[in-house]
């Protein structure tokens, strides 16, 4: 697509600027002084603020084989209605769960025709699947993944730390990471009135040790192998101070958080609000702000959704009980107001959120040449967002397969207005205006 996007707060790698974007064959070919002429048609969005499209590197798909729960074309609908133009998409908990190159291949097969957005994969380690995965690195997954305690899914059991270095030796000279969930079963003390229905009981039953532990192995395994380990959705900010020890020693380790962990605080989930169901758990309000900082600080290196839906009899949203409930919260879609409305209150800028949620991302999957920035020679992957305009979320807005997510009813600022994938205009005012264009992408294309 040819065509150019004027603006006078464009955000580009030098700050917010007045100006129009020139977009050739999906590329962004200059930007150039906004009063400068063009035979290219153009697009006037005054004082909107256009953005980087984000890229989004946890979600939870679920296709195929649980369908039911989430899959390829709801999903990548609500990310162009959320301003994301990738995806990369998680080895649980489709079925079967992607752990060889078969269950890569079908995965690869079942998301053609269906993608609105690009969208790439991770294989999964568990145990017994070393040989498995030489072959999902050649065949282009962006990363593996490891859980070091229960998934959820009977068929994508957890590992120890020997399948882990097993990993390790595999990712070596591939340029992906190994990334893992950070948490180690080491119990917990029943409280005295513990209730499957009350939040604080079940937030007692996964403490920070948990994260804790487990991310002192993966410090000390990053340190004997000098390779890529990315910590998954970081909760508990009780491991900032260690991580950011690890990062100062020039460890290659890089964590996320999630919208999630950064928006709500357990002092005001009530007993019974199983759609907070989540692990590691979304903890109280001083950990929140101890999360923010870390952000700040650049020790945790960006924001993902981990949007992990599933169909909504399994959320037990009547019964309440957090002990039967799936964990896994919907938001693909919502990330990006999610994110703001909180920056707004703490006064950081759109610029950090960008980098949080489009630079670092992008960068992450091995894209950061071609995405993530406003910049010539980038992908014309463009979001015009309304940071100033506020809007209660509602069902009908809603994309994802199922509508039931914390933040329904929730007020939050910044409206995606429009967004543009490779130039062409797939997403505006609540319509995807596109057929299913994204893309594959594997490691190294
Ligand atoms: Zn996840």
């Amino acid at each position: 697509m040819n065509l150019c996007i004027k603006s006078k707060n464009i955000l580009t790698p030098d700050g917010l600027k007045e100006a129009l974007i020139i977009i050739e064959n999906g590329l962004i070919k200059d930007i150039v002084n906004h009063a400068e002429n063009s035979e290219l048609p153009v697009e006037d969005f005054g004082e909107l603020l256009i953005m980087p499209a984000l890229t989004d590197t946890h979600v939870h798909i679920n296709e195929p084989g649980r369908e039911d729960w989430e899959g390829f074309e709801t999903a990548t609908k609500a990310a162009a209605a959320g301003g994301i133009t990738t995806l990369v998409d998680m080895p649980l908990n489709s079925s079967p769960v992607t752990i060889d190159i078969d269950s890569l291949n079908m995965k690869i097969h079942s998301a053609e025709n269906k993608l609105f957005v690009d969208c790439g994969f991770y294989g999964g380690v568990i145990p017994g699947n070393s040989d498995m995965l030489s072959g999902m690195i050649d065949s282009g997954v962006l990363g593996l993944k490891a859980f070091m305690t229960d998934s959820g899914i009977d068929e994508f059991p957890f590992v120890n730390e020997s399948d882990l270095r097993i990993a390790l030796k595999k990712i070596e000279g591939n340029n992906i990471p190994l990334l893992v969930h950070a948490e180690i079963d080491c119990g917990f003390i029943k409280e005295k009135n513990y209730s499957e229905f009350s939040y604080s009981s079940f937030l007692k039953s996964r403490p920070s040790e948990w994260e804790l532990k487990a991310i002192d192995i993966l410090i000390r395994l990053s340190r004997e192998f000098d390779q890529h380990i990315h910590i998954v959705h970081l909760s508990s900010a009780e491991s900032v101070n260690k991580i950011s020890e690890a990062k100062s020693e020039g460890l290659k380790i890089t964590v996320e958080t999630c919208p999630h962990y950064l928006f709500f605080s357990s002092d005001e989930i009530k007993d019974k609000q199983t759609l907070y169901k989540c692990a590691p758990p979304i903890r109280n309000d001083h950990n929140r702000e101890k999360l923010w900082e870390a952000l700040k600080d650049g020790v945790i290196d960006f924001i993902v959704s981990d949007h992990s839906p599933c169909h909504p009899d399994l959320k037990c949203i009547e019964e309440g009980s957090f002990e039967k409930a799936w964990g896994g919260i919907s938001s693909l879609q919502l990330g990006l107001p999610a994110v703001w409305t909180e920056c707004r209150k703490r006064g950081i800028s759109i610029q950090t959120v960008s980098k949080l949620m489009s630079n670092n991302t992008a960068e992450f999957i091995g894209q950061g040449d071609k995405k993530g920035k406003i910049k010539i020679g980038y992908n014309a992957d463009i979001v015009a967002f309304d940071p100033d305009r506020k809007f209660k979320v509602t069902e009908e807005m809603l994309f994802h397969k199922h509508k039931k997510t914390p933040y329904l009813n929730r007020e939050l600022f910044g409206t995606v207005e429009t967004v543009f994938m490779n130039g062409n205009k797939i997403y505006e005012n609540g319509k995807i205006l596109t057929e299913p264009n994204g893309k594959i992408i594997l490691n190294g294309n």
